[in-house]
């Protein structure tokens, strides 16, 4: 009696895990109905006469019946084509006891349509091995076979035409096809697990190689010309086309490249053309653009030289064509393709994207980044202003204008962030105003403005006579001035006095350097003249800079004979200083050189030591002096290594017989090592800075008169 709750709790409680547990068990069932309705595969069994015990729903629908129509009346052999039903009789007869696994067989449904199966049996049996039931699986092969049919089809057109090759995606040859084994002369077995660099390991073009892989690894595809080896060693110009597999976004499963045996095809330029070039305008389209973007990028950072992407849109093209009718549209892409390409160099490239945007590639710029910039924006403003001029055809006056976006690299970035980029900036030149150009960077937006603006104040600078010339002393080793150095100041009105290193650069890019030289030289040839009268003055020599680009012009020499007779100077009054960087072309310059000197003028190497000049291209110019670099005589109190620079400046001098004289002397000390190593000449803040006319000829009295007295 007082056991009695305890024994109805625990009643209730066993009756409560039993229904948890069913629950549990319905749920399972559940889920494992919903996996089983998703897999690939169905199942039955059969009565003792062979007919259909009981049919899952794939079977049901692969076979198009319901459970009705088969159950107890139809065999499976009813469902088969005459061949598998043949087939399946006599595998199920040496199987034994119906026990069979991977029979394929053909199952023809209502409608005529076959689908391949797989058919196992699976046999669940009593301790003692006695058959109790037997269940037959069912796979659907259908896919598989249509997708090997599929390949086996490609495989066999493309095995006559193209070598094959699949890699992953280290490179790593998985599968090659015949034609690639006779193109290129291994066999599958060579080049399976092998790296695709064997096939390049006797190619000539080993970096092409690495570019061809940069060029995939940024765009997904590359196809080009190839120059290869066979295995014996034969030549032969193949067309490489490779893409790579990706199954999702960012991830290569492999890389599949076709190749084509081009050597004694005639079809080869017609292939080159059509891949790499717009029909209508033969201008290189973006597929060649993209390469040759790839290879510059590469070769840039070893020449340290700078390149631009110039991305052009034409601005009313759209009206154009829609008013005009799509010949005008074509004329006028034909005619903007022929107005790009004479805008710029033969080297540079023109490239049509397609529609209205064109790309110019301009690869060889100023290393420094904003003179580059400027370079890039003179191509710019030269392109707008022949795109901007009337368009004649068709009976018609066209106006088109473009904005341009310029985008500036060194080399090393994606080509494809660089093309955005550019397009970036385009848009950002329509919204500013089109027939424009905008920098894809502000910052070198401001400092190209700013340039050009010198550049136009330079130019005013020139006109306007705000150009003066300073005169540094030289002296020799008892401390007597014996000649000055010319050097240029420009005082402007608006921003003061400003020294060379400031703007000689900006004249040099723009040619203005040709008429400050030009200025210079007369004014050192009418002070030469004016030292002429005074016994204290003439016999010093005055030193003029020249310029490589002004050196280069092929009128120098002439412009010099001009100079030196309307002045009346005596010419041995006048030195050149010239740079190494004028002595590429050492057989020109020295020729040059030799005309001016029979003139009686004389010539001083400047800078010498900052330069590449061979002792050998020295001995073949006729020079007069080497003039040390001033950074050396700063430093070779300092550093033994310039020191040492300087010692073999004055030993080379001395072996060729030549003047040297150092510059940026500012010390004491640095003047008595110079004169201990047996160089007797002279400049710099030690003994004064450049001066002007008047201050330089009150020095020069004082020092006479104190000399004299
Ligand atoms: P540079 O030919 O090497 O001229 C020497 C420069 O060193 C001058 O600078 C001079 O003022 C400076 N200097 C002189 N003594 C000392 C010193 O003791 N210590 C230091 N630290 N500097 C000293 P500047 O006048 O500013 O000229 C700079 C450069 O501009 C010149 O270098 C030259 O390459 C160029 N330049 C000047 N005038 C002309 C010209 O008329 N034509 C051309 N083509 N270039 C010119
Ligand atoms: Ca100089
Ligand atoms: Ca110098």
């Amino acid at each position: 009696m007082y056991n009695f709750p305890i024994e109805k709790e625990k009643e209730k409680e066993k009756e409560k895990s039993f229904f948890i547990l069913t629950e549990k068990l319905e749920k399972l069932e559940a889920e494992i109905n919903f996996l089983y309705d998703q897999m690939p595969f169905g199942s039955y069994s059969l009565a003792a006469d062979g007919t259909f015990a009981s049919v899952d729903s794939h079977v049901l629908s692969w076979l198009a019946s319901t459970q009705e129509e088969l159950i107890g009346k139809k065999k499976l052999g009813d469902f088969l084509t005459n061949n598998s039903q043949e087939k399946l009789r006599t595998e199920s007869a040496i199987a034994a006891r119906s026990e069979f696994s991977g029979i394929e067989l053909d199952l023809l449904s209502k409608d005529g349509a076959i689908r391949h199966i797989s058919l196992s049996t699976s046999g669940l049996r009593d301790a003692a091995g006695q058959l109790l039931s037997c269940r037959y699986i069912m796979f659907d092969m259908t896919p598989n076979k249509q997708a090997q049919e599929k390949l086996r089809i490609a495989a066999t057109a493309l095995e006559s035409v193209a070598g094959i090759c699949i890699t992953d995606p280290d490179g790593v040859i998985l599968q090659v096809n015949k034609t690639f084994t006779r193109l290129t002369g291994y066999t599958g077995q060579e080049l399976r697990g092998k790296s695709v660099q064997l096939l390049s390991s006797q190619s000539v073009e080993q970096e092409n190689y690495k570019l061809i892989f940069d060029a995939i690894r940024s765009n997904g595809h590359w196809q080009g010309e190839i120059h290869e080896r066979r295995k014996d060693g034969h030549p032969f110009v193949g067309w490489l086309n490779i893409a790579a597999i990706k199954p999702a976004p960012g991830i290569v499963s492999y890389y599949v490249g076709f190749l084509y045996d081009i050597t004694h095809s005639s079809a080869q330029e017609e292939i080159k053309r059509l891949a790499f070039y717009d029909s209508l305008t033969q201008l290189p389209n973006r597929l060649h653009l993209e390469n040759r973007l790839i290879r510059v990028l590469a070769k840039l950072p070893q020449s340290g030289l700078r390149g631009a992407l110039l991305f052009i849109d034409l601005d009313n093209f759209k009206t154009i064509n829609d008013s005009k009718g799509h010949a005008a549209g074509d004329q006028l892409l034909i005619e903007i393709g022929e107005r790009l390409r004479h805008s710029v160099r033969h080297e540079d490239t023109v490239a049509r994207l397609g529609g209205d945007e064109f790309v110019v590639l301009v690869s060889d710029l100023n290393a420094s980044e904003v003179e580059a910039a400027r370079q890039a924006m003179a191509i710019g403003r030269e392109i707008l202003t022949s795109l901007a001029q009337p368009y004649q055809f068709l009976d018609c006056e066209f106006t088109c204008t473009a904005s341009i976006g310029v985008c500036m690299f060194e080399g090393g970035e994606s080509p494809k962030a660089l093309l955005q980029n550019a397009d970036m900036a385009m848009y950002q030149a329509k919204k500013g105003g089109r027939n424009s150009l905008c920098f894809f960077n502000e910052e070198m937006q401001i400092a190209v403005a700013s340039y050009s603006k010198l550049e136009q104040e330079l130019r005013c600078a020139l006109r306007e006579h705000q150009l003066e010339v300073y005169f540094e002393p030289q002296l020799n080793s008892e401390g007597k001035i014996i000649a000055a150095e010319a050097l240029v100041r420009w005082r402007s009105p608006e921003r003061g006095m400003i020294l060379p290193n400031d703007f000689i650069k900006i004249a040099e890019d723009t040619g203005l350097i040709i008429g400050i030289g030009l200025f210079v030289l007369q004014t050192a040839c009418d002070q030469i003249k004016a030292w002429e009268k005074d016994a204290r003055t003439r016999d010093l020599q005055i030193a003029v800079n020249v310029s490589a680009r002004q050196f280069l012009q092929v009128d120098f020499v002439s412009l010099l004979i001009d100079v030196i007779t309307t002045s009346g100077i005596n010419p041995a009054r006048l030195k050149l200083e010239l740079t190494e960087s004028m002595m590429h072309d050492i057989e020109a310059t020295s020729e040059k050189m030799e005309s001016i000197k029979k003139l009686g003028v004389s010539f001083a190497m400047d800078d010498f030591g900052t330069g590449y000049s061979s002792l050998s291209s020295l001995t073949r110019l006729p020079l007069n002096q080497l003039k040390i670099d001033q950074s050396f005589v700063h430093n070779m109190l300092l550093k033994p290594s310039d020191a040492i620079v300087v010692q073999t400046i004055i030993g080379m001098a001395h072996s060729l017989n030549l003047e040297v004289i150092a510059e940026g002397v500012e010390t004491q000390e640095q003047r008595n090592f110079l004169l201990l190593n047996g160089c007797a000449l002279f400049q710099g803040y030690f003994f004064s800075g450049p001066l002007s006319i008047c201050d330089f000829e009150a020095l020069l009295f004082r020092q006479k008169s104190s000399h004299s007295s």
